[in-house]
Order: structure tokens, then sequence, then C-alpha cells
């Protein structure tokens, strides 16, 4: 029987090789899912599966694409919203 703190799902069972030769569960945590666009929810490029003790040391150029919307919409969308944005601001309809 496991251990009570590796019954549950929340961690990744893996069989690993051991230095002695011996094949042995190991337990390892899971990686966060992969971040997606939020206007046709396709997975984003340039963007480590990080958990959040690694992002904190990292530098955030490293953490996102360095365009407007990086991080935020895939390089498509970022590119229609700029261009509406544009639009807007031209017709005077824009809030500021
Ligand atoms: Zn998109």
């Amino acid at each position: 029987m496991p251990a009570p703190r590796h019954r549950s799902r929340s961690l990744r069972r893996l069989q690993r090789k051991m230095p002695g030769g011996k094949v042995k569960k190991v337990y390892l945590a899971r990686k966060p899912s992969r971040p997606k666009c939020a206007e046709c929810g396709e997975e984003l490029h340039g963007i480590p599966r990080l958990s959040k003790v690694e992002a904190k040391n990292m530098p955030k150029s490293k953490k996102r694409t360095e365009r407007p919307y990086g991080g935020f919409l895939c390089n498509q969308c970022a590119r229609k919203k700029i261009k509406e944005d544009a639009r807007l601001l031209g017709s005077g309809l824009a809030k500021a």
C-alpha cells in the first residue's frame, strides 16, 4: 500500500530505473497546463510551462512574447485586435 500522501492523483506516477537497477515508482509534481489564446483557444508559443515557484525567479521577457497582448492572445488574434483598436481610434468611437 502506498503512503497516504501518494494515494492522491495530484502527483504523476512514473516508473524509473534506480541506480541499483531496480525499477521503482516515483511521484512527481504535474506540470501546469499549456497557456491558451484568450480569443481562439489556440496554444500559445514561446511560453514555458513553469510552476509558480519556477516562474518567480525568471525574467518577465522569458515568460511571454514581447509584443502587445503577448502571453494573452496568439499572433493572429493580436494582429486582428491591434487593427480593430486602430480603426476604433480613427473613427472616434474609442473610450479614451
Ligand atoms: Zn488566438
